[in-house]
């Protein structure tokens, strides 16, 4: 028999050599085909008396990245259309569609013949709970092997068998500290947690496997032998009676309550380790398909998961625009941004030119390169011969005629109309006719520097956010005058440097720091009320922000924040800072110095390592302090998440941000907005537009005019749209198309 996505190659040992290569995908993934075909494998070779065994593996460089894209949404809109029908049929659907591939695994695991799996690769999600399911495991030990069940970062978790499989072979803690992160194992790490059989050199994989099963491999999982224990002892002993207890707390406090699908994952492990193998694989099957309909998974995995990899994939690229292969980029200024630019720029393979004001300047630019290259090479992450390439991709200079082969420059000097405007046009006298520049200007609009430019239509806005290395997210900013090809060559480099882009029509602090200085003030607001700063703090995390408002303040640098308000009073008019804010910040910066982190002050106090920052306790005399017990937590947590999503709105409104998919990844990857919701619109669909309106009408009575729902809200409310209907990313494509 013949398969479109697997090989079969039967030695004469009787192994069966199972290969999984996708002939149209760069890496291997499961689709309803790629599921059938394995099911005829396995009653193909179970019929077949020749076959002794089957070792499973992959053609790709990776083993596979797990679950296929449209079968997720496949998933998401059978439930909908299912819903509007027949609800209670729609939810046995679910549950047969999430229970497909866990039956199919355990078919593997009874099927009587033995299965190795070959992991070649990186194997995550729903590819690892398949190597679970066989007999033998044989990983490589090759850097780029890496073992996850990650699907708790996208609101779902692991519901093809892997909370019951990895809770039986590993201890308990490490099975709930790997799942409930999603983090990934190295080859040799998933050894010690005994996940995996053997771990040997690339060359040695397809033999040692095949070998497990000449040795006689015994075609039983452990737990389908009789006398079977978990490790530990399971449940009802001494150590777990310690475990659980400090599992649930320590989950409370990473994820205050907000994940389901993490709670999820102690449920199916504690209930599961109690019952027999096959009652354990249903209650996870019950769990996952509750998870899956609960609106944090829907929004995780639109945003996390489908939307990020489409906007990577280039979403908004425009269409008939050849791709630009980019030989040569320059970077101007080698400061803070410019130095990490270079950077990731050479980490993509792209020969870059680093330009500064003298060659002093720009090989001081160059040394943060070398650094960040001695740290990874240090910590194992690189090959000092890699190493050395990267760096001498960069090369620092002075002179811009290096510039006269560039297919795109990015320029990061002082945040100066002045300085810049003799940069652009220093570039400009020797950049290639249809070559792109791009300013990486965090507050000048682009279309006002464009005018300084001879060819505004090859000028655009690419907006990085510190630190550059390990932040994903790239706004593209487009001028009046930007044209497409210039977007083209935007998204082309963004995607070379392994970045998700969204695209952006220019506006002062375009989306994502419109957004930021939203939450920022808000904790104004509340300080200036006498909320006590820690409940502030605390209210952001138990509402799912990684950073306090106050904390990231300091990050950005307070006197940052008075210059930005400083420069909207000059140019938008007095009424644009509310005075108490200005009166807040002139006191921290100029009367008191706490610029934030970087003097070691702000609304933070940072004493030397090892000891942690703590909130200043000069704070509380700023303000008449009010009793906690007089402070609503539940509304700080509304505020804060509401008055940023409302200014997201608000650049929908205004055509600032187009698609909704942007204003969510934007958000997430952006400033971390409570993942959990899928992002600042999904947020406020997630609730109903009706209810927000409720929501913002509440809090405007009591908190001010900020909170008042725009015009747009109001309509949508109103006519019970959704930002992902009115504004549906997928009928925009088409009608483009
Ligand atoms: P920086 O002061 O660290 O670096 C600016 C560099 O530009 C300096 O090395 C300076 O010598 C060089 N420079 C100045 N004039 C020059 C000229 N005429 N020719 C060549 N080089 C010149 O500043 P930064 O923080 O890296 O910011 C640079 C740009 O990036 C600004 O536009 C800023 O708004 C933007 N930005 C900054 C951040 C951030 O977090 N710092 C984030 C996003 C964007």
């Amino acid at each position: 028999m013949t398969y479109k996505n697997f090989t079969i190659e039967t030695d004469a040992d009787g192994i069966a050599l199972v290969t999984w290569d996708m002939p149209d995908k760069s890496m291997n993934v499961f689709t309803v085909e790629v599921m059938d075909e394995i099911e005829k494998i396995v009653d193909q070779t179970v019929a077949d008396a020749n076959v002794k065994g089957v070792v499973f593996t992959s053609g790709k460089k990776t083993f596979s990245g797990g679950a296929d894209l449209t079968m997720i949404k496949g998933m998401f809109s059978m439930l909908e259309e299912e819903k509007a029908k027949d609800p209670d049929g729609a939810v046995r659907k679910l549950f047969d569609a999430a229970g497909r591939m866990t039956w199919l695994w355990r078919k593997i695991e009874t099927c009587g013949k033995p299965w190795v799996a070959a992991i070649n690769g990186t194997c995550m999600g729903g590819a690892f709970e398949l190597s679970l399911a066989c007999h033998g495991r044989v990983a490589s030990n090759a850097k780029s092997v890496k073992l996850a069940l990650p699907e708790v970062k996208v609101g779902i978790f692991p519901g093809a068998g892997g909370t019951q499989r990895v809770a039986r072979l590993a201890n308990t803690q490490d099975a709930l500290q790997m799942m409930t992160t999603g983090s990934s194992l190295t080859a040799a790490r998933a050894k010690a947690m005994n996940l995996v059989h053997q771990v040997v050199e690339p060359d040695q994989l397809i033999s040692a496997a095949k070998q497990m099963i000449k040795d006689g491999l015994k075609p039983v999982a452990p737990w389908d032998e009789k006398g079977f224990k978990v490790p530990g002892g399971g449940i009802w002993t001494p150590a777990s009676a310690q475990l659980w207890p400090a599992a649930s707390a320590i989950l409370r406090r990473e994820t205050a309550g907000n994940y389901p699908a993490a709670l999820a994952i102690l449920k199916c492990v504690y209930e599961g380790l109690q019952v027999p193998f096959d009652t354990g694989l249903r209650i996870e099957q019950r769990y996952f398909t509750q998870v899956v309909q609960t609106k944090e998974a829907f929004g995780m995995i639109r945003s996390l998961f489908v939307s990020m990899q489409e906007l990577g994939k280039g979403a908004r690229r425009p269409a008939g625009v050849e791709k630009t292969e980019l030989k040569k980029v320059g970077v101007v200024g080698a400061g803070f941004m410019g130095a990490s630019i270079a950077y990731v720029t050479a980490a993509a393979g792209i020969p870059v030119v680093l330009i500064d004001r003298d060659i002093e300047a720009a090989s001081k630019g160059k040394s943060v390169s070398e650094g960040l290259v001695a740290g990874a090479v240090g910590k194992g992450r690189m090959s000092k011969e890699d190493g050395e390439k990267l760096l001498a991709l960069i090369t620092p200079s002075a002179d811009y005629a290096s510039l006269s082969d560039a297919n795109l420059v990015v320029e990061a000097v002082f945040e100066d109309r002045e300085v810049k405007k003799a940069v652009i046009e220093a570039v400009e006298a020797v950049l290639p006719e249809g070559s792109i520049f791009a300013s990486n200007t965090s507050t000048l609009p682009i279309t006002g520097l464009a005018k300084n430019s001879k060819r505004p239509a090859q000028f655009i806005g690419v907006h990085f956010f510190s630190p550059v290395e390990k932040m994903m997210l790239t706004e593209v900013i487009l001028g009046k005058e930007t044209g497409d090809k210039a977007l083209a060559v935007a998204l082309d480099y963004v995607a070379a440097i392994k970045k998700t882009p969204i695209v952006v029509n220019d506006t002062r602090g375009f989306y994502v720091n419109r957004c930021v200085f939203r939450y920022i003030n808000e904790a104004y607001d509340m300080l200036a009320e006498g909320v006590p700063a820690v409940m502030i703090e605390n209210a952001a995390k138990f509402a799912g922000m990684p950073v306090g408002p106050l904390s990231l303040n300091d990050e950005v640098a307070v006197d940052l924040s008075q210059k930005i308000m400083r420069a909207s009073i000059a140019d938008l008019g007095e009424a644009s800072v509310k005075p108490e804010h200005m009166k807040l910040i002139d006191k921290m910066v100029d009367e008191l110095d706490r610029r934030g982190r970087k003097n070691g002050k702000g609304f933070y106090e940072y004493p030397a390592k090892p000891a942690k920052k703590f909130l200043w306790p000069g704070l509380k005399a700023l303000y008449p302090q009010q009793k906690p017990e007089n402070v609503s937590v539940k509304t700080l947590q509304d505020r804060l998440l509401v008055t940023i999503a409302l200014e997201a709105a608000r650049t929908m409104e205004e055509g600032i941000v187009t698609d909704p998919r942007e204003a969510d990844v934007g958000s997430i990857l952006g400033f971390g907005f409570a993942p959990y919701t899928g992002g600042t619109l999904s947020y406020i669909d997630g609730m109903g537009v009706k209810t927000f309106v409720k929501l913002c009408e509440k809090l405007a009575a009591s908190y001010g005019d900020h909170f008042k729902p725009t015009p747009l809200l109001l309509e949508m409310a109103a006519k019970g749209e959704t930002f992902y209907g009115r504004f549906d990313p997928y009928g925009q494509v088409e009608k483009a198309a």
